[in-house]
């Protein structure tokens, strides 16, 4: 199923090459759910194997933090919460890097959600540098190539007219309105010597900004190319649609980097869509760990791909999360008995559990319950069956404890303990997959060598328990079986 033809051409591509540079961009307005995310899943994806081939391998994440909110975006952000949409509204039109943090827990609103995006990708094994473009703007980093379009500005309107059939953008540049500090509705409506003359639809101004001095942000596409000199862009994400070769975004960028900024060349990383139902936003996320999740985006990236519960379940029952155990193996049968004691998990382990209770709830309509035997599991058994039980539980946990065995070891010893049960042996595991819950699903050894070991502990104790109460009723019943008899010998 892995695409390696994707990854290969990659790999041939950059072949003499030791530095590789991957970008990849985001407009961090808000967090967006699952259809944001292939981009830079397949970026990764595409480093680790440049990096596994010997490459250094350089991975930004640049957020286009100079572009306005808009109003869209806002709403998403405060996920629709009328009452906020109110007070913030007015903030729409002004780039994300200018604008407060509404929670106040960062230094500005692109601040709060470019942390927000970065958690999750680390959250999915993926770590790209961040870069956030209203500081280079701000340290001058952009200058040569603002002048280069300020100082040609005809030309390359002209250019864009001529080369690319249908597209002539609106701006070439966005400037910041230095009255009201809106970048939405202000625009260059004329260019005299080394002055831009900025007009503002927003405030109605109109005023005369040096080159020097000037504010604000190239057009995307010009932004884009400038971007790839910048930083020495050897490969970056683009859909499909970008990629349309008359007047595509890949294509006119291409053709603005060549022309007026040295030509960099870009090798593009073309991914699929993701299509989802809104339905299921968030959830998909929420209910697949990393080892299933990313795969799904990755292991074909130009496949167009549609997250549905079918694929959802599909790829929990494909990916394995533990040596041997799927993770839809691993919700119905082990998951319960992590629920006994979270506190002793390991950070990986308490993150697939939360994903595995995600995935009960949000795709299997149940609630994941802690399972304890119950005193009918254990009743009509024969108190000999019981104890074997209870003796392999403890020879086991002493296996555990004792050494890291690999499964094999384990398997061999834990047989090597049954041998002389005989005709028991049938029986006794029977009854042992009655007690764990596991009457399908995986073999007896393998659940024993991966429940949690205060699971087997509580099984062996209550085993124990039952044996010994169950011995105590028989002494019981026998004494009063005497009583009774002494009674009526002394009736007689
Ligand atoms: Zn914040
Ligand atoms: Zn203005």
């Amino acid at each position: 199923m892995l695409s390696t033809t994707f990854y290969a051409d990659v790999l041939r591509r950059f072949e003499n090459q030791n530095t590789v540079t991957i970008a990849t961009g985001a407009t961090c307005a808000y967090l967006g759910d699952e259809r944001n995310i292939r981009e830079f899943l397949v970026a990764d994806e595409t480093a680790r194997w440049l990096r596994r081939a010997g490459h250094t391998v350089l991975f930004f994440l640049i957020d286009d933090s100079l572009d306005p909110l808009n109003f869209r975006q806002l709403r998403v952000a405060v996920n629709k919460d009328e009452k906020l949409i109110e007070r913030y509204k007015h903030w729409c039109g002004k780039p994300i890097a200018h604008l407060p943090d509404p929670w106040g827990c960062h230094e500005s609103y692109a601040g709060h959600f470019e942390d927000e995006l970065i958690k999750r990708l680390h959250s999915l094994d993926c770590h790209p540098t961040l870069v956030t473009t209203a500081r280079l703007y701000e340290r001058g980093v952009y200058a040569p190539y603002v002048r280069q379009v300020l100082d040609h500005y005809h030309e390359v309107m002209e250019y864009l007219h001529t080369t690319f059939e249908g597209y002539s953008p609106e701006k070439l540049f966005w400037p910041l309105c230095p009255h009201c500090r809106y970048i939405h509705e202000a625009e260059i409506i004329g260019i005299y010597e080394e002055q831009a003359h900025v007009y503002c639809r927003c405030c109605g101004e109109t005023s005369n900004v040096h080159f020097d001095d000037m504010q604000g942000k190239l057009n995307w596409k010009l932004d884009c190319a400038a971007r790839w000199a910048l930083f020495n862009v050897d490969a970056e994400p683009f859909t499909k649609s970008y990629m349309e070769p008359i007047a595509g975004s890949f294509a006119v960028a291409q053709g603005l980097s060549r022309t007026f900024f040295g030509g960099h060349e870009v090798y593009p990383l073309v991914y699929g869509t993701v299509k989802m139902d809104n339905k299921l936003s968030y959830s998909v996320l929420q209910s697949l760990p990393t080892s299933a999740f990313r795969p799904l985006l990755t292991e074909r990236p130009s496949s167009e791909i549609t997250l549905s519960r079918e694929l959802v379940m599909t790829a929990a029952s494909r990916y394995s999360v533990l040596p041997g155990v799927t993770y839809l193996d691993f919700i119905k049968q082990l998951l319960p008995m992590w629920l006994l004691t979270p506190e002793s998990l390991s950070a990986s382990q308490r993150d697939l559990l939360s994903h595995g209770i995600m995935f009960g709830k949000n795709f299997l309509d149940t609630e994941m319950r802690l399972h304890l035997p119950t005193r009918a599991n254990l009743e009509g058994e024969q108190p000999a069956v019981l104890e074997k039980i209870r003796g392999l539980l403890k020879h086991v946990i002493g296996l555990r404890e004792a050494s890291e065995l690999t499964y094999e070891d384990f398997n061999a010893q834990a047989k090597t303990f049954m041998e002389p049960w005989g005709r028991d042996k049938g029986p006794a595991l029977h009854r042992l997959r009655l007690l764990a819950g596991q009457e399908q699903g995986l073999p007896a050894m393998r659940f024993l060598f991966i429940l949690p070991l205060d699971y087997l502990n509580l099984l062996q104790y209550m085993l124990e328990l039952y044996v010994q109460g169950a011995a105590a009723a028989a002494r019981q019943d026998e004494e009063q079986q005497d009583d009774t008899r002494e009674s009526v010998y002394a009736v007689a």
